[in-house]
């Protein structure tokens, strides 16, 4: 099992990654009654006794609020402390990728939140830096994201995610890399699984919270860096017709972290992206741990 790091967490326990299993009659496999979180990290360059955890109460945060949907109270605290833990008893030496997931863990059938048990369990893998120099293609899709009034957007809900993939593997059976969804209003809201931003003038512009997207730590961060560079920047709904025409497109998330968008649809964006470029090598430099002005935004974990 060397694509996954060595232990997992499950029913409180820590276990080898290949005893970590659940049943087929599991709840949430059936209903998508799940919440996933997703954050990286990496041994310190500095030191390797050290793992370093990009903004970790923030991914905490949205985990316990996503757990709150789904009738589960698990305090951010609680998560911060075992995804510690679990860091701790695998001790990984390559950039990795850490799993957690709340989940209806009881067995049975019928879609409900109340009488049911719940359960969290964290697994995790190497995972390394790839920047995409060159860019992704993407074309609008067919599929809108999800609205805030069927759907608890703010959540990494599991079952949103069939939207996700439906809008990516349409997008790659067509011919591009990436999708992007509008809403239900018919405004831009965010790729498959990243937010995005576009840069018009000299202004940084990325849908507003109000827009369904997915509340992005790798967005909030991208926001504050570049208005700490004192770049203004506009959060407000997006119409599709301004992305053909801008300066510079890009995507954000935990995985990928800034990936530039090179054509979307039949138009092709300019291949100069100074926005983009400043941002991707500000936040390259405060995930490795090279950044002091950004040294809050890392958890440093011993694992000597
Ligand atoms: N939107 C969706 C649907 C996602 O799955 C993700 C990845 N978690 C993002 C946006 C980006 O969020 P973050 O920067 O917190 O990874």
């Amino acid at each position: 099992m060397s694509d996954f790091l060595p232990y997992a967490y499950l029913n409180g326990q820590f276990v080898p990654f290949s005893e970590a299993k659940i049943s087929v009659a599991t709840h949430a496999l059936h209903y998508g009654t799940a919440a996933l979180g997703g954050l990286r990290g990496l041994p310190n360059p500095a030191n390797a006794n050290e793992i370093l955890l990009f903004r970790l109460e923030d991914h905490c945060q949205r985990l316990s609020r996503s757990a709150h949907y789904l009738g589960y109270e698990l305090s951010m605290a609680q998560i911060k402390t075992t995804i510690i833990e679990w860091v701790q008893k695998n001790r990984p030496t390559v950039p990795f990728y850490i799993r957690p997931l709340v989940y209806t863990s009881g067995l049975g059938i019928a879609p409900r939140l109340h009488d049911v048990e719940k359960d969290f369990l964290i697994y995790g893998m190497p995972l390394g830096d790839y920047l995409s120099a060159e860019g992704v293609t993407c074309r609008i899709s067919s599929w809108q994201r999800q609205c805030d009034r069927s759907f608890p957007l703010r959540g990494k809900l599991t079952t949103s995610y069939i939207v996700s993939a439906l809008a990516k593997t349409e997008a790659v059976a067509s011919g591009f890399d990436e999708a992007i969804l509008l809403n239900t209003q018919g405004k831009v809201c965010e790729a498959s699984g990243m937010n995005l931003f576009l840069v018009r003038d000299g202004q940084l512009i990325t849908p507003s919270v109000d827009q369904d997207i997915l509340e992005g730590i790798t967005r909030r961060s991208v926001v504050e860096l570049a208005q700490a560079a004192g770049v203004t920047v506009l959060e407000r709904a997006v119409d599709r017709t301004e992305l053909l025409i801008a300066d510079e497109v890009f995507l954000t998330g935990t995985a990928a972290r800034i990936v530039p968008v090179r054509r979307i649809e039949t138009y092709t964006l300019p291949a100069q992206r100074p926005l983009t470029r400043q941002l991707q090598q500000q936040l390259q430099t405060i995930v490795t741990g090279r950044d002091p002005n950004y040294r809050h935004w890392l958890d440093i974990v011993p694992i000597a």
